[in-house]
């Protein structure tokens, strides 16, 4: 299959691709409009279906279409769901004329060509939200840095919520119009499968990724040359090449140090993520920061923001102070003093424990040249690190680095902000709490990528055609008190069980990898009922999250899932980080109730937990189960996701659920109190889990009338999507980084985030 490339343009602003000469000649400060080079997502109707397919698979915009995902999907359904939904490499295994075959059977050729007029449309639009609210970024785009990308499942450069929180933020970039280019990482290897051994430990493998089954191509600069960026070190060199991704409208550049002309060891550093130990750690950092900033120099990309994901990316605000010293001769005091204002930081970690930090070795050995330049000394440099500048026996923290090299930075949500300013206050002596320059924007979810197709098509009939355009907007949402009750739950119902099948589906594979006992996989294969209360647990085994708690009580747990009339199901997922032991234990104690007699049939554990796992358990579940140790959870987004597609959340009030929650659209757990012990907030805490589901979930799902719907559940699932649906959404996330952050950063104002 060939696949003709764009006459010219390119497409990282919202400006529609041209079929002008390459930028004129324009003064210093006043860049063209960003124009990155070439990449196919166009085919002509001569060369078939297949070459649109594929320029369908190449943009990840089909990861939000659920018309086109329907259409690969249709081509072969088993496939599609053993490829793991990766279209290119379904379409890998189609001949052309096996494909024109195909597609002429299943009448797929209007529908191919009415997608590919679609995202063609999309991309050359020229109205769009951000035309109007950030023509500022138009010239100047925001970088946006992360050492991960949760697009989709099928490119595995994500471990999990910051990274699927960064793709959201891609996605409704590239939705809204707001130009931005995101920097991170290519793993060769992206992040460890998880399978249970038949002890039911956790063991992690890891895959080389094919290049050919992934929408990535070489980055190429104005000269049509692929871009290679150099970083020295004082002890050597180290290189990366630099793909590219297309995310609708919007590009990622990834850095990939696997190129000839590195030593060994360094063409290993990007093979996993989070694999590696502190030296490696310090290695990636300093390909995303400072290579990511050099690779955006190559392709001739000026940034007017620099937006970094969490700290992993820090040294990117050195890198542009070296250039701004160099352009415009100034000190490194006066770069420093601009950068800041340029840069939006957005910090994640609410223990302290959980931020980055290096010794001073290792930040001389890998910044030391650049330290160079900046003109600073070692004990300056290492001050920039430090809470306390001249405390030797202080490492380099990585976020302190982004506090000193921003003016404003912000929380994920209220709650974290409250946090982060007590935590971070050392650092601004002198100031209140309360004046800390930490604000915050909560976290939201890309309503495409996580909303089920058939509730969709449910919005689509009753919010009107254009709502996906416009949800961020609270009018939209508030339209869903008009849903018949029965329509809504048939819905959800719908979804269930397609979620059951998925699980069950899940649970019998790995009982035949295992070599489970042949009664042992037929239970899975009868596992669950679709009449049955469903919990879902699904997130990282980290042990704040506390993946136990529901177990404090074990024999009361048995009680409520063999209640004959009134029985709960539980489904858990997630995987502990490979040098996590604790966390490997709480799955695995986890894990092995699935063959406790008293659970069997109602208690599955869905191996490697990622985008797909978590599509389709936030898709199905009634209730999502959320207990972190307060106030440790940032934000949380499955919740959100949950939300969208009807479930309604049980969780402790932390994170984004303290300032969701208004007491009728979900659950709390407990009253949002902390204690300094953790034994007894534990306790504490289990006991308000089983109370709240024994006096107020249990009975409210099972409480149905004549028809047999459960009326004031389903005035819950409504009082969910319109009060959440608005708000807890990446639009409206975007929305709020372009008003208080990118358009004032770019304006050369401060960010003004809010409170
Ligand atoms: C949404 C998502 C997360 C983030 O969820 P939390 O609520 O922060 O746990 C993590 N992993 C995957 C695969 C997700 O889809």
């Amino acid at each position: 299959m060939k696949v003709v490339p764009l006459p010219s343009g390119g497409r990282a602003s919202v400006a529609p691709p041209t079929t002008s000469t390459p930028a004129e000649t324009t003064a210093k400060r006043e860049p063209a409009p960003v124009r990155l080079p070439v990449t196919p997502a166009t085919a002509t109707p001569s060369e078939g279906v297949g070459a649109r397919l594929e320029a369908l698979a190449r943009n990840m915009w089909w990861t939000w279409q659920p018309d086109v995902g329907q259409i690969f999907r249709e081509l072969d359904p088993v496939r599609w769901r053993q490829l793991n939904y990766n279209p290119l490499a379904l379409l890998s295994e189609f001949s052309p004329q096996r494909l024109e075959h195909r597609a002429a059977e299943l009448v797929l050729h209007s529908r191919v060509n009415y997608a590919y007029r679609r995202l063609q449309e999309y991309l050359s639009a020229e109205l769009t939200w951000g035309t109007t609210h950030a023509g500022v970024l138009k010239a100047r785009p925001v970088a946006y840095f992360s050492a991960e990308f949760g697009i989709h499942e099928s490119l595995p450069i994500y471990s999990g919520g910051l990274g699927v929180l960064a793709g959201d933020h891609v996605k409704s970039a590239s939705d809204l119009g707001v130009p931005l280019v995101g920097i991170g990482l290519f793993y060769n290897q992206g992040y460890f499968h998880q399978r249970l051994d038949r002890d039911l430990w956790q063991q992690e493998e890891y895959a080389d990724v094919e290049h050919d089954m992934l929408p990535i191509a070489p980055a190429l600069d104005a000269s049509g040359q692929p871009v290679v960026v150099e970083i020295n070190t004082r002890h050597s060199r180290l290189l990366a090449r630099l793909w590219r991704v297309e995310v609708g409208r919007t590009t990622l550049l990834l850095l990939d140090a696997d190129v000839d002309g590195n030593r060994m060891e360094d063409r290993e550093l990007t093979s996993r993520l989070y694999g590696g130990d502190h030296r490696v750690r310090i290695r990636q950092e300093l390909l995303l920061g400072v290579g990511g900033m050099r690779a955006l120099t190559a392709m001739g990309i000026v940034p007017g923001v620099l937006h970094l994901n969490e700290g992993h990316s820090a040294f990117a605000a050195l890198e542009l102070a070296r250039q701004r010293m160099h352009d415009d001769g100034l000190s490194f005091y006066e770069a420093q003093r601009l950068v800041a204002l340029q840069t939006a930081f957005t910090t994640h970690t609410p223990v302290a424990a959980g931020h980055d930090r290096f010794t001073g070795e290792q930040i001389e050995e890998h910044l030391g040249p650049l330290r160079d330049e900046l003109g600073i000394s070692y004990d300056e440099l290492m001050a920039l690190g430090r809470e306390t500048p001249h405390d030797h026996s202080e490492p380099f923290c990585m976020t302190v680095l982004c506090l000193k090299m921003s003016r404003q930075a912000n929380a994920v949500s209220a709650e974290h902000g409250r946090v982060s300013r007590k935590m971070w206050e050392g650092l601004f002596p002198g100031r209140a709490t309360e004046e800390i320059p930490i604000g915050h924007i909560t976290n939201g979810v890309h309503v495409g990528s996580w909303l089920a197709g058939q509730m969709h098509r449910l919005y689509d009939r009753h919010f009107g055609v254009d709502w996906a355009t416009s949800s961020g907007e609270p009018e939209i949402w508030a339209r869903i008190d008009e849903v018949d009750d029965g329509e809504l739950w048939e819905t959800h119902q719908v979804l269930k069980g397609r979620m059951l099948d998925f699980v069950r589906r899940r649970a019998v594979a790995q009982g035949e990898r295992r070599g489970d006992p042949p009664q042992m996989i037929e239970q899975a294969r009868q596992a669950m009922r679709t009449d049955a209360l469903t919990i879902g647990f699904g997130r990282r085994f980290a042990t704040y999250k506390r993946a136990t708690l529901i177990l404090a009580d074990i024999e009361k747990l048995a009680e409520m899932v063999n209640d004959p009339r009134r029985p709960i199901q539980l489904i858990f997922a997630g995987k502990a980080h490979p040098h996590d032991e604790p966390g490997k234990r709480l799955l695995w104690e986890i894990a092995r109730l699935t063959r406790d007699p008293r659970f069997a049939g109602r208690f599955l554990f869905v191996e490697d937990y990622d985008m797909s796992v978590g599509r389709h358990l936030v898709q199905g579940v009634d209730v999502w189960l959320n207990n972190p140790r307060r106030p440790m959870e940032a934000s949380g987004t499955s919740g959100q996701k949950v939300v969208l597609n009807g479930g309604l959340n049980l969780s402790v009030l932390d994170g984004w659920w303290t300032e969701a929650y208004d007491g009728s659209n979900g659950f709390a757990i407990g009253q949002g109190n902390a204690h300094r012990q953790y034994e007894v907030q534990d306790a504490r805490d289990a006991k308000a889990l089983h109370e709240t589901l024994i006096q107020e979930v249990i009975p409210l799902y099972y409480d149905r009338d004549r028809d047999g719907l459960p009326r004031a559940w389903i005035k819950r699932m409504k009082r969910a999507i319109r009060t959440l649906g608005w708000r807890f959404n990446a639009d409206r996330m975007v929305m709020d980084y372009t008003k208080y952050a990118y358009v004032r950063a770019a304006g050369g104002l401060s960010c003004d985030m809010p409170r």
